[in-house]
């Protein structure tokens, strides 16, 4: 894994090299805190876990087996009970374990999951695949005229890469004012010395791009340095650069990881508030989408919904077909089948397990971006016209 944080590629890798005839356990977890409590997510652990662990008493595998996979969920279940973190905009909790193995991979992530537990010969990674192909991997350099620091970032987890000073750098390249011939030199000479300091950064960062180690770059430099780091960072690079943090090498640990995940939560957002004009503009056209909870709830049943974009606070109540699970706003009989519908505390909570149920994608946007009120908190990408 050359040392970087575990991809999804490592864990495929990792697992499919391996020639022993194990289980796998694959768990998925929803966990998102607005629509889901704590002890409602833990009770659903449990019980899949419980379930699970009857259905493969009754296959009949070797008790060695068996024992391993029991290993993995009883770690499985302690994660969720004793170690896990609610940090930041976690919503869905994935472990991948293989105690045979020695494996055992958290995931924290960022969108909702579909809460399930798999537990085969091979991961069972598709739902993890399209969840983390939504993040990017970043490096966030930082430097000043002495020291330089490389940091990835991925997923709200940081992990230090390389850390230098550059020797002979001495005293700073002054501002201004008079100098004498031989301080001239002098100066001359620091200077020299940190384009070489910097050049070497330059390098070392074009390595790890070689590498594959980082899709976006952000670099962490105070403005009065930026015009001697940036003219020597490599050509491919320059379009990487996905910002300026103001930060140097000797801040504390704490302060560059706060700086470094809001950057990154900064280009999510970005990102999925493209997605969010895409499907305005759509609508606006007449074309594959929809917006607004009635049509949404419409498309669902067709299984038509692609990517649905939602308001991260909205919620709404209302009904679920007691048979054919069809979701209303309105009391009475489903409109869909006849049958008896239940009320839902969430009808937006049930739209969104059910497209994820069918594969499709969900973004959240954050409730303040002033293009929602243009689809009413809600919308989606349409597969095909419905
Ligand atoms: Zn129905």
């Amino acid at each position: 894994m050359n040392g970087n944080i575990i991809t999804i590629n490592d864990i495929k890798e990792l697992l499919e090299i391996a020639p022993a005839e194990t289980l796998v356990t694959s768990f998925y977890l929803n966990v998102d805190a607005r629509r889901i409590s704590p002890i409602k997510y833990k009770a659903i652990a449990r019980n899949l876990l419980r379930d699970k662990q009857q259905s493969l008493d009754k296959e009949g595998l070797p008790k060695e087996l068996l024992n391993k996979v029991k290993e993995d969920f009883k770690r499985i279940e302690d994660v969720v009970a004793n170690r896990f973190e609610l940090k930041g905009r976690v919503r869905g909790l994935v472990v991948i374990a293989d105690a045979a193995r020695d494996f055992f991979q958290v995931y924290r992530v960022a969108q909702p999951v579909k809460s399930q537990v798999a537990v085969d010969p091979d991961p069972y990674v598709r739902p993890l695949v399209a969840i983390l192909d939504e993040y990017h991997r970043l490096m966030l350099v930082l430097l000043d005229q002495r020291e330089a620091r490389l940091l990835e970032v991925y997923m709200g987890e940081i992990l230090e890469h390389e850390t230098y000073h550059s020797a002979g750098v001495r005293g700073k390249v002054k501002e201004g004012g008079w100098y004498g011939l031989e301080e001239r030199r002098i100066e001359r000479s620091i200077e020299n010395k940190i384009i070489r300091h910097y050049q070497r950064v330059a390098d070392n960062v074009l390595e790890h791009f070689r590498r594959g180690h980082f899709e976006y770059l952000l670099i962490g430099i105070r403005a009065e340095d930026c015009s001697f780091f940036f003219p020597v960072l490599h050509s491919y690079l320059q379009p990487r650069v996905k910002g300026r943090l103001d930060l140097s090498p000797k801040d504390h640990i704490k302060d560059i990881v706060d700086a470094a995940l809001r950057a990154e939560r900064k280009i999510e957002e970005e990102e999925d508030g493209k997605i969010l004009e895409d499907v305005v503009e759509t609508v606006n056209k007449g074309g594959l989408a929809i917006k607004g909870i009635d049509n949404v709830l419409r498309a669902i049943p067709f299984g038509a919904c692609q990517v649905l974009v939602v308001d991260d606070d909205y919620s709404m109540p209302g009904y679920i077909c007691k048979d054919c699970a069809y979701l209303s706003l309105r009391e009475g009989d489903c409109s869909f089948c006849g049958k008896e519908a239940l009320s839902v505390e969430d009808v937006v909570e049930e739209a969104m397990q059910e497209v994820l149920l069918q594969r499709g994608e969900i973004k959240y946007i954050t409730t303040d971006h002033p293009r929602l009120g243009e689809i009413s908190h809600i919308g989606t990408l349409l597969r095909y016209k419905i």
